[in-house]
């Protein structure tokens, strides 16, 4: 006690600038458990699934009646159940019918410091013959001028919202020091997703892997792809994903893609896949 009144005493100054230093290890310390979940080496564990639009914003519809909000659904809550069963934690920007601010959605893949975030979209044209897959990843500048307008349209709902960028500070200090392999990691795993998806019609000419402006994606503090599985304005493609066995082929290869991101994201950091200990996942591999 004598001591420490001494040192503090002699050197008020050098005390102020170690209180100084420290909060600043302790608040970046605290970034990092926030970007991570955890202040040790981060094992890719949570995976956020964003069904796009829900409630009152139906997205795209088919002259079916296939309503985009309803098909995205049903394929997060698929994909939901692969991932789980393979261990990973599945945290839903919606669960249910309803509509869910684009800020939010964000917010929540944040505060569960998700490993990746998917948004999940199915796609509209005014040509009725336009088919096939579209993933995308976050860039300013649009790739061409169908994915500007794509991102303008998933990016309807923002702009009756008015809800303003991340107010945490954090947040933005994170934003730049993760960005650059937020974006690389972005892209690999659009790639992966893009990959499989594709390999479900190979006689559908692949539209590529593409960049645009998708507000959903632009917060995320986490590698961040979108996923446009199909054109429910094409009649033929409408009528195959109101199918239960193509909403299946279609979770299976999501889940295939988010897997192996997993695998590379886990080697990357240096972290070996854990056999599960617990034996809640007893039944193994299938
Ligand atoms: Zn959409």
């Amino acid at each position: 006690m004598h001591a420490a009144a001494t040192a503090s005493a002699r050197s008020p100054y050098a005390l102020r600038s170690a209180l100084g230093a420290l909060s600043i290890a302790c608040l970046l310390a605290a970034s990092a458990a926030r970007a991570n979940g955890t202040s040790e080496p981060e094992r890719f564990d949570v995976v956020v699934l964003d069904a796009g639009h829900g409630g009152d914003d139906h997205g795209a519809e088919g002259a079916g009646g296939l309503r985009e909000k309803d098909l995205v659904l049903d394929v997060a809550r698929r994909l939901a159940g692969r991932l789980e069963r393979r261990g990973l934690r599945v945290v839903h920007t919606r669960d249910a019918d309803a509509y869910v601010p684009l800020g939010e959605r964000t917010a929540i893949a944040n505060r569960a410091a998700a490993d990746l975030f998917l948004s999940i979209h199915a796609n509209a044209a005014s040509a009725r013959q336009a088919r096939g897959v579209e993933t995308y990843f976050v860039a300013l500048e649009a790739s061409d001028e169908a994915a500007r307008l794509l991102a303008e349209r998933e990016n309807a709902a923002f702009r009756e919202e008015h809800t303003a960028a991340p107010d945490d500070p954090l947040a933005s200090i994170l934003g730049d020091l993760a960005a650059a392999d937020a974006m690389r990691e972005s892209d690999e795993f659009a790639r992966f997703a893009h990959k499989e998806l594709s390999a479900l019609d190979r006689s559908v000419p692949s539209r590529g892997v593409k960049q645009a402006p998708f507000v959903v994606l632009m917060g995320v503090q986490m590698p961040a792809a979108l996923v446009e599985i199909g054109f429910i304005t094409n009649p033929a493609e409408e009528r195959e994903m109101a199918s239960d066995a193509r909403r299946d082929r279609v979770a299976d290869a999501l889940a295939r893609a988010v897997l192996g991101f997993a695998e590379r994201y886990d080697a990357r950091r240096g972290v070996r896949r854990p056999a599960r200990e617990s034996g809640n996942n007893a039944e193994g591999g299938g």
